[in-house]
């Protein structure tokens, strides 16, 4: 038994696993995350702890409202740099029930027209254009939310076709896109039969728990030789920009309260984790930027900073820096 032992505190104590990982002591209502997701190394060492607050889901799920007011760790892997929770709750379907959003129409409606996300959806189409020849423009987009994507890729001449779960989204990109927007997951659309030459993540992979699942599965979705597109945030780097602005402002740190963001990719563990899902020629740079709508000097100040950093993060290297706070990765389906 590890000796770690706090009376009266509810925690329970657990037994180290036979690898020589070290023992854990576990809150009620979690279970332990023992090995790294993405290489499988036990070495993994407590860097930040997040918070839960459901208070919002006082009324829709007093179950998942329960967990508000708990602290889980994240740790980071010695062996490949990524970063992941050191437990998850045991709570059934956690993930679906917190994603569980009701969004208004009007809201889903907005984020169909906005523009913020087009500098990094207009970088993907151009580099998918690079990449695979005009006769093969089959694109599956993964997570299409209210279908932006889509829509931005059938004007460039895709055939597009989207996965969303959430169903109010789901409907809205169906209905103005006219294109098939599926309701399953990656794994049921590639048992199924379906294949593309190009899928993509954006703002997606880092949701999803032991995502070396989900990027088996796109390969399975892709024609050989097709193109896989992932764009996640840095973790190493949004860890290093929340500690400065914490230190020099009244900003409190937020890195992946509530575990919205469960894996924390870095350039190193991203490339690692797609080329182990059987992709050839993994290449990751960093992302375009978001660019908000802001208003006034203020916005256009905001939206120049953000230029400035992603065209300092584009020269070589630099992606390895904590100027590269989004990274964007391709990956080619092998042929066999
Ligand atoms: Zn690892």
């Amino acid at each position: 038994m590890n000796a770690e032992s706090r009376a009266g505190s509810g925690f329970s104590v657990i037994d180290p696993p036979e690898d020589g990982a070290p023992g854990l002591v576990l809150k009620p209502g979690f279970e332990r995350v023992a090995r790294c997701w993405v290489c499988g190394g036990v070495r993994l060492s407590r860097y930040y702890e997040c918070r839960m607050d459901f208070s919002e889901y006082v009324e829709q799920d007093p179950e998942l409202h329960q967990y508000t007011g708990q602290h889980v760790w994240l740790v980071r892997c010695a062996g490949c740099g990524f970063g992941q929770p050191e437990a998850l709750p045991t709570l059934p379907n956690f993930f679906d029930r917190m994603y569980d959003q009701r969004w208004s129409d009007a809201w889903v409606q907005q984020e169909f027209s906005a523009t913020y996300k087009d500098l990094i959806f207009d970088a993907i189409l151009n580099e998918l254009a690079n990449r695979i020849p005009p006769a093969r423009h089959r694109l599956l987009d993964v997570g299409a939310h209210a279908g932006r994507f889509m829509h931005l890729a059938q004007v460039r001449g895709w055939t597009v076709e989207g996965i969303e779960l959430n169903p109010r989204t789901a409907a809205y990109a169906q209905a103005h896109t006219g294109a098939h927007v599926h309701r399953v997951n990656a794994h049921t659309l590639a048992l199924d039969g379906h294949r593309y030459d190009a899928v993509v993540l954006t703002d997606v992979l880092e949701h999803i728990p032991e995502p070396t699942r989900l990027l088996a599965a796109l390969a399975a979705l892709l024609e050989p030789g097709g193109i896989v597109a992932i764009k996640v945030p840095n973790g190493s780097a949004q860890w290093i920009k929340e500690r400065w602005l914490a230190r020099l402002t009244a900003h409190r740190m937020s890195l992946a309260e509530n575990l919205v963001h469960v894996n924390q990719f870095t350039p190193r563990s991203l490339v690692r984790a797609v080329r182990d899902a059987g992709f050839r020629r993994v290449q990751v740079s960093a992302a375009a930027p978001e660019l908000p709508a802001g208003n006034g000097v203020r916005g256009m100040l905001d939206g120049a900073v953000r230029r400035a950093m992603f065209a300092a993060a584009s020269f070589p290297g630099a992606v390895h820096t904590p100027l590269a706070l989004h990274l964007q990765a391709y990956g080619t389906k092998g042929q066999q």
